[in-house]
């Protein structure tokens, strides 16, 4: 969603709630169990005008480059595409691409600079099909904050190949050039002036998040805030956010910043009480803000252990695989693309249900004609040949309009998503690497942390029955 502003949530009836605002659930959740719960800050509580900040980091890399690493000036030439890069994309270093993997990490896309390879050089490039992503040889961008450098490597292996009397780096160089630099921008502060320098621009208002803290406070749960971000930049960023509703300490049992997740969530030591001078807007509860520490010193402040914690988070490694996995909290992942990928599917869903009529009916078909064309159609042996004959032709043309058909919706269904790489959930017709990482990580996930203001305190979540493709036969 792109306006500034979203709409109000809090009058509303669970049964209005837009789908796109639903939550999605993936293992049952009853929030009567949870004692605490948890907040990332940025791409969690913070959503980000991601546009601008994009773009904005693309800028200041491109000219860090330039300045600080000697790369040539035409650099200043290329400019951002917004939609050059998803997340769960592969950095492939060596051979300069960004990858779309399935589900069992088959290399399904792949982009060189600005173009596609088609199948048969994505073949050549990736013999065996599936990569091993836990190599050197690859980057996996699993936050929002990853695109602007995964757009700016796309141009940059552009321009490199296209003007070969430049002076560039190897492709690995390049992108860990990128790396370092982009870094850079987030731990030195050049990249949060900017942005503290004007709240407005940069992150959406939602009116609907004060009152859905203020909701689940109400109803006893302990809040968290654990963030990596700094004091001074989380201290603006929330005052920013929640600037109606008071002192927004106030709103937290507790404030962890500067985190260092995901280490935080193995041993890493107690957590510094921040000072009051450095950040104004900590005073209020300077007592329970703090820098550092790890998951057991968090847990011990709190009283509230393991599965009793609902922490909400967007980094699929940093926030949500890590706790769930390492100390066994729950899980809720704010993936915004699910937000918009649901809203552009909805006036389609017609069509949703039609795809899935002409596959049933094409599935039909083609038993039918290889039936007959095997030669175990009517009577078998001595059969009508000529008959025969005339039958499969028949079936072969309700074939082709059949998969006409088909490729027209499937077309008209991909409306909306991202026009290279698609839908961020799917791969063809099986999950992405992605779509299966939230499947199995986050036990429930949504666009927005305020689409909880629709959903009562006590609600159990319970996932929908799971259908195994043995059991489709079922279904109506
Ligand atoms: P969180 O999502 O609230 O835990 O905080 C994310 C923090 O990580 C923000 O302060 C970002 O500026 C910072 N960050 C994001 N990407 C990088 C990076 O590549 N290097 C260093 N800091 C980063
Ligand atoms: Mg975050």
């Amino acid at each position: 969603m792109n306006a500034n502003r979203r709409p109000l949530l809090g009058a509303m009836e669970f049964s209005e709630l837009p789908p796109w605002r639903r939550v999605f659930i993936n293992r049952n959740l009853r929030m009567e169990s949870i004692a605490a719960i948890g907040f990332d800050m940025d791409h969690t509580l913070a959503v980000y005008q991601t546009d601008c900040f994009n773009e904005l980091c693309f800028d200041m890399a491109r000219e860090r480059l330039a300045k600080a690493k000697g790369y040539p000036a035409e650099i200043g030439e290329v400019a951002y595409d917004p939609a050059a890069a998803i997340r769960g994309l592969i950095v492939d270093k060596r051979l300069g691409n960004l990858l779309k993997v399935d589900t069992y990490n088959y290399v399904s896309r792949v982009r060189h600079g600005v173009r596609f390879l088609d199948r048969e050089a994505r073949r050549s490039a990736y013999k065996r099909g599936r990569i091993l992503i836990g190599s050197r040889r690859y980057r996996v961008f699993d936050t929002l904050f990853d695109l602007p450098e995964g757009s700016l490597y796309a141009a940059l292996v552009d321009l490199k190949d296209q003007r070969p009397d430049l002076s560039f780096p190897s492709y690995r160089t390049l992108y860990d050039d990128i790396r370092e630099t982009v870094d850079t921008l987030h731990a030195d502060g050049s990249l949060k002036a900017r942005i503290t320098a004007d709240l407005d621009r940069f992150f959406v208002t939602d009116p609907d998040l004060g009152p859905t803290l203020q909701k689940l406070r109400n109803a006893g749960k302990r809040l968290f805030l654990l963030t990596n971000s700094e004091p001074d930049y989380t201290a603006a960023v929330m005052h920013h956010l929640l600037a109606d509703g008071g002192p927004w300490e106030e709103i937290f049992d507790l404030v962890i910043c500067s985190a260092r997740k995901p280490g935080f969530f193995i041993a890493q030591g107690k957590g510094r009480s921040v000072g009051r001078d450095p950040c104004p807007h900590l005073a209020n509860r300077s007592s329970n803000c703090f820098t550092g520490g790890d998951s057991f010193f968090l847990e011990s402040k709190l009283g509230h252990y393991g599965d009793a914690i609902l922490y909400f988070g967007d980094h699929t490694f940093g926030d949500i695989l890590r706790s769930k996995k390492s100390v066994g909290w729950r899980t809720a992942m704010i993936v915004p693309e699910v937000g918009h990928e649901v809203e552009s599917l909805w006036p389609r869903r017609g069509d949703l249900h039609r795809l899935a009529e002409v596959e049933d009916r094409l599935e039909e078909l083609v038993l039918e004609r290889d039936r007959i064309q095997n030669g175990t159609a009517g009577s078998g042996v001595g059969g009508d040949a000529s008959g025969d004959a005339a039958l499969v032709s028949r079936l072969q043309q309700e074939i082709a309009a059949a998969l006409s058909r088909r490729a027209v919706l499937q077309k008209r269904l991909k409306v909306g998503f991202n026009p290279y790489w698609e839908s961020l959930f799917k791969e063809g017709r099986s999950a992405s690497r992605f779509g299966r990482q939230v499947q199995e990580f986050a036990c429930i996930y949504t666009s927005c942390v305020s689409n909880f203001l629709a959903y009562p305190v006590t609600k159990f979540f319970a996932r929908p029955a799971e259908i195994l493709p043995h059991e489709r036969w079922a279904l109506p």
